[in-house]
């Protein structure tokens, strides 16, 4: 068997840790060509002794030195890139054959689009890109025959309910809706008046999946809900009134697919990222995953509840910036990165990010974003105007 050769975009977060610990379950199946991180040095240096790639990535060129001999002494000839640029050069590297982006945030839109127009296998787990730049995107990926494959559970979850042959007509297929399941993350219960209250510490300690602190925030106000919703629309072509989202706070059904018939389709499993990860990796063949079998008998029961809009303000601007269109949901998640960014920081309240995105969202003009140039200048426009929202007071 050929080795898959692979690109690993953002190694060094909680998606790429885990997508490297799938791969090194199956040496005869993939061969890591090219590993990115940024701030993490010493992890990613543990990755490139392990997997031994030919490009490793880091953030800053002062770090560059700094990797390099902690390998050459480890006594591995990694080259090691860094900058913008690079990432972009190790996603379209002619050898890769499959990219997984992992990168957090609009940082990683670049990247991605490079490994789509190279026509790579796409593992999309970056769901930021999307969100901003969907149509752009998925125009890229269709005109280099890029196959986009969600690492997101709950699209990852959709794809696996839909029929094999889906190929972007929901209504041809006999889809009646998408439903997308949510936990409702660590404040689904909390009263409304202690939100004022919560801290980095508490919005990070989701009950059911252990990920990188931004999507931990966004899974805490539910923003996380609304780019997935974004991120639904582009992978499937679904209208936003074909897209509903549940609350099930057990996270084992990851989502559904609802058809004419009333059959309703589900992907089960335990809540963890290496599921749909080697779903991904092995497409369409299984492979083991680490993964424990599901325990249906500890977990006893599945509930269901709607989401209340009042105590998530998020997840409606994220449907209002969906159905606005053109720049619209560019600027939403360029505002929401800044408020996130800003609570972490303790410059702003939690209960303030939603204001902080709707003040925005009012803000900045509409405008179409035909090209990538249209998406970052409505990316530098979101930033600006929640800048100045955050700085009016915490
Ligand atoms: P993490 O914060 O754990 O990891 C982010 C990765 O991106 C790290 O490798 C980080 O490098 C790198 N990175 C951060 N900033 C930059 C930058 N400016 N340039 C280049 N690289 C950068 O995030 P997650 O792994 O949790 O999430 C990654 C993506 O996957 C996000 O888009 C998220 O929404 C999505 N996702 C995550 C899920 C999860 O369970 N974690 C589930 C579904 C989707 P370093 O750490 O070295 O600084
Ligand atoms: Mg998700």
């Amino acid at each position: 068997m050929t080795r898959q050769r692979l690109t690993v975009l953002g190694a060094t977060g909680s998606i790429g840790v885990s997508t490297l610990d799938v791969v090194g379950r199956h040496p005869e199946r993939y061969e890591v060509l090219a590993l990115t991180g940024h701030s993490r040095i010493d992890v990613l240096a543990e990755q490139c002794i392990r997997h031994r790639p030919r490009f490793a990535v880091v953030g800053k060129v002062e770090d560059v030195p700094v990797l390099t001999n902690r390998l050459r002494a480890a006594g591995v000839a990694t080259e090691v890139l860094s900058g913008p640029e690079a990432l972009e050069t190790v996603a379209a590297l002619p050898e890769v054959d499959a990219v997984m982006a992992a990168i957090v945030g609009a940082a990683g839109l670049r990247p991605a689009i490079a490994a789509a127009r190279a026509g790579k296998r796409l593992l999309l787990a970056n769901k930021e890109a999307l969100v901003m730049a969907g149509e752009v995107f998925m125009a890229e990926a269709r005109k280099a025959g890029a196959v986009i494959l969600p690492i997101d559970s709950e699209h990852n979850a959709v794809f696996q309910s839909l029929p094999a042959t889906f190929g972007g007509d929901l209504a041809g297929c006999g889809v009646r809706r998408i439903l997308l399941t949510a936990s409702g993350g660590p404040f689904r219960t909390l009263p409304l008046d202690q939100f004022s209250a919560v801290t980095p510490a508490q919005a990070c300690a989701h009950p059911n999946w252990v990920m990188g602190r931004k999507i931990s925030v966004d899974s805490a106000t539910m923003m996380n809900k609304g780019l997935e919703v974004i991120e639904a629309h582009w992978l499937f072509s679904a209208a936003a009134d074909k897209i509903d989202v549940v609350i099930h706070p057990q996270s084992v059904i990851h989502s559904m697919v609802e058809y004419v018939d009333g059959s309703v389709l589900a992907q089960l499993g335990n809540p963890d990222m290496r599921t749909p990860i080697a779903h991904a990796l092995a497409y369409p063949e299984r492979i083991e995953a680490g993964v424990a079998s599901l325990d249906l008998f500890q977990v006893a029961q599945l509930t269901f509840e709607r989401p209340d809009l009042e105590r998530f303000p998020c997840l409606g601007l994220a449907y209002q910036a969906l159905r606005a269109g053109g720049n619209a949901p560019a600027v939403l998640n360029a505002a929401n990165e800044i408020a996130v960014e800003a609570f972490l920081a303790g410059r702003l309240r939690f209960d303030r990010i939603g204001p902080v995105i709707e003040t925005v969202l009012a803000t900045v003009p509409q405008t179409a974003v035909p090209d990538l140039a249209a998406v970052l200048a409505a990316d530098a426009a979101g930033r600006a105007a929640a800048a100045t929202a955050v700085a009016n007071g915490p």
